[in-house]
């Protein structure tokens, strides 16, 4: 086998390579059973423990009581984008956007095609270089929900404190830094994450609705759209992403192997600690492209003096062993997403690599 290669890839993304090795080593006969998870029913009893110990994971990891329902949905994070007002924004209801970034603002964008929609903050303006203020962030107290975005994949920004928003359920949209510092979770009534970034493969995505949420979620939706629907069946409405399931169980236990929430926060805190340090000391060449104090811990974003050396920097990066530098279409620059599986060795070859580009260029 070719040596692995450090993967900055912002979704699909990095997976534990102990994770790999298990799936692996379980692909063609799952526990004595003869068959591989991906050939077995949804409806088996091995399935079945699957699901309960994932669910059960989540609850444990998050500090999660029994009144939050855990599912696992097909169909991606911009699903819910739909399916949130659609289950959760009554006749004549505003919900409120905190408008912090590209993805939420789609979801923003989402909910306006069925409802009506009042924003709460934007820096859509500013290009999205800042977080808010608690102070910035102002919405209607009969509002349905007030959504945000804990983590800007794109631009490289990061949510550190939370509004308290009283009687109005605060939802989140958490993609991207799910699962990647300790958080109190029991502050949001709804919050969902596609898991293809720090939870697993394609395929699935989280979405944990507090019970007392979800006793005032439509019900009369089709049924593949309808929360109340998919969590009455614990998620085995129809058949779900087994094997995506399967790997996200495997990615909590490594969490939890890793002294869980605190311990990889803590190996994420020397991650960000490292790289942005190596940018703020070259600052004449590497330029951060988010405000320092809305910085995220999970995507790095930065400039070049010019594109060519952007270009070249991806270029040269490739060659030895750097992959999934490039910033998003929208916004370019360089984009280093450094979710739980990427390690502080890889960051510290990575610094490495651009100490040495920046004095060859
Ligand atoms: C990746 C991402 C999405 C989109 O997820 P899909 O599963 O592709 O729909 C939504 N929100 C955020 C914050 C993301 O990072």
């Amino acid at each position: 086998m070719s040596a692995r290669n450090v993967n900055f890839n912002p979704g699909p993304a990095a997976l534990p390579l102990e994770v790999l090795k298990t799936v692996q080593s379980e692909l063609l006969d799952y526990h004595g059973t003869g068959l591989s998870v991906l050939e077995s029913s949804h409806r088996s009893k091995e399935f079945e423990a699957i699901n309960d110990a994932t669910i059960a994971l989540v609850r444990e990891l998050f500090g999660l009581s029994d009144d939050y329902h855990v599912l696992f949905l097909g169909a991606g994070a911009s699903t819910q984008f739909a399916l949130i007002p659609m289950n959760f924004v009554g006749e004549g209801q505003t919900a409120a956007y905190v408008d912090t970034g590209s993805f939420a603002n789609k979801a923003m964008k989402e909910c306006q095609a069925v409802s009506k929609v009042h924003v709460a903050f934007s820096s859509k303006e500013e290009k999205y270089r800042r977080m808010p203020s608690m102070s910035d962030i102002k919405y209607p107290q009969d509002a349905a929900y007030l959504h945000i975005c804990t983590n800007n994949t794109i631009e490289g920004t990061q949510f550190w404190q939370f509004p308290d928003t009283g009687t109005v359920p605060l939802v989140a949209d958490m993609s991207s830094d799910i699962a990647s510092r300790q958080l109190d979770y029991k502050k949001f009534s709804l919050f969902y994450a596609g898991a293809q970034k720090n939870l697993g493969p394609a395929g699935v995505t989280l979405v944990v609705i507090r019970d007392d949420f979800l006793s005032t979620a439509r019900k009369d939706l089709p049924g593949m759209l309808t929360y109340k629907i998919h969590s009455d069946n614990k998620s085995l409405y129809n058949t779900p992403p087994v094997f995506a399931v399967y790997m996200m169980k495997l990615v909590l236990e490594w969490i939890k192997s890793k002294d869980g929430l605190a311990g990889v926060e803590k190996l994420n805190e020397a991650k960000k600690n490292l790289l942005y340090g190596a940018i703020d000391a070259a600052s004449d060449f590497y330029q951060g492209a988010a405000e320092k104090d809305s910085r995220s811990w999970m995507n790095v974003t930065m400039r070049l003096p010019n594109e060519d050396l952007e270009a070249k920097f991806i270029a040269d990066g490739k060659k030895e062993g750097f992959v999934g530098m490039k910033g998003h279409r929208s916004v370019g620059g360089i984009r280093m997403s450094i979710y739980n599986a990427v390690s502080l060795e890889d960051i510290q070859k990575t610094v490495d690599f651009m100490e040495r580009f920046r004095k060859s260029a």
